[in-house]
């Protein structure tokens, strides 16, 4: 069997327990699997031909489809809000908007259980340390959603004094969702949009499956001013250009 392609075979417990209906529906298994038409061999989704007399029983799909499946229908964001738009996220999660119907409904508290980071609020330069050290410690795979407009680029604040211009100066965002603040159905929209990034991931390509281990994101350090440790080697190149410059001066 080549590598990517699996087996699922529903005629089991499970399949009893939904009553018949197919529990894979979305990954080939067509909703008329309780009557009597055939499923035709180009729904199948793949090459390999299913005989007649198992078809309602097993479909094959790929392990990148089943993979995703799980994760996207299981991203659990983690519980923490900056500002404004921490209340429309909040609003998400109560019942009218409810996106425990994606599966996100558990908030977890702890970075170290959570898929997903929604950046609901203005970065302020003495919050990123907090963010970036919540970010490292978030298990892989995991995702970051910048919502509104000052998570994405400061927003009304930008260029202010005590504002971050943007949280993906720091940590790698998925997603942006505009808005001063979005709506419910914007970060909506952002989710199933992230949804929609984790079906195209492969297996074989993700990288926490590579060899090498993730880096984690330098901590920024806020002193008088926000300082990125990634920029250090700049800072030591100006200072030298601005010695060896002054130093040529003199000699003048
Ligand atoms: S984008 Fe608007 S609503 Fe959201 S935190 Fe900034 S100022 Fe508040």
């Amino acid at each position: 069997m080549p590598l990517g392609v699996s087996i699922i075979f529903s005629g089991s417990g499970a399949w009893q327990q939904t009553g018949g209906r197919p529990l894979f529906a979305e990954v080939g298994m067509a909703e008329d699997v309780n009557q009597e038409t055939p499923i035709p061999e180009e729904e199948n989704g793949s090459e390999f031909e299913i005989p007649e007399e198992l078809r309602g029983q097993v479909t094959i799909t790929t392990l990148d489809k089943l993979y995703n499946w799980g994760r996207r229908n299981s991203v659990w964001p983690m519980m923490f809000g900056l500002a404004c738009c921490a209340i429309e996220m909040i609003c998400v999660a109560a019942s009218r908007y409810d996106f425990s119907r994606f599966g996100m409904e558990v908030m977890r508290p702890s970075p170290r259980q959570s898929d997903l980071m929604i950046v609901s609020g203005t970065v302020t330069k003495k919050m990123i340390p907090q963010i970036v050290r919540l970010y490292n410690q978030m298990p892989e795979p995991k995702y970051v959603l910048a919502m509104g407009a000052c998570a994405s680029g400061g927003g009304p604040f930008k260029e202010g004094y005590n504002v971050v211009s943007g949280v993906d100066k720091f940590v790698p965002v998925d997603v942006y969702v505009p808005g001063c603040p979005p709506t419910p159905q914007a970060l909506l929209h952002g989710l199933i949009t992230l949804q929609e990034k984790i079906d195209k991931q492969s297996i074989q390509s993700v990288r926490w499956y590579s060899k090498q281990a993730s880096e984690p994101i330098p901590i920024p350090i806020l002193g008088p001013d926000l300082i990125d440790p990634r920029d250090l080697p700049d800072f030591a190149e100006r200072q030298a250009a601005v010695e060896e410059k002054a130093a040529a001066e003199a000699k003048t």
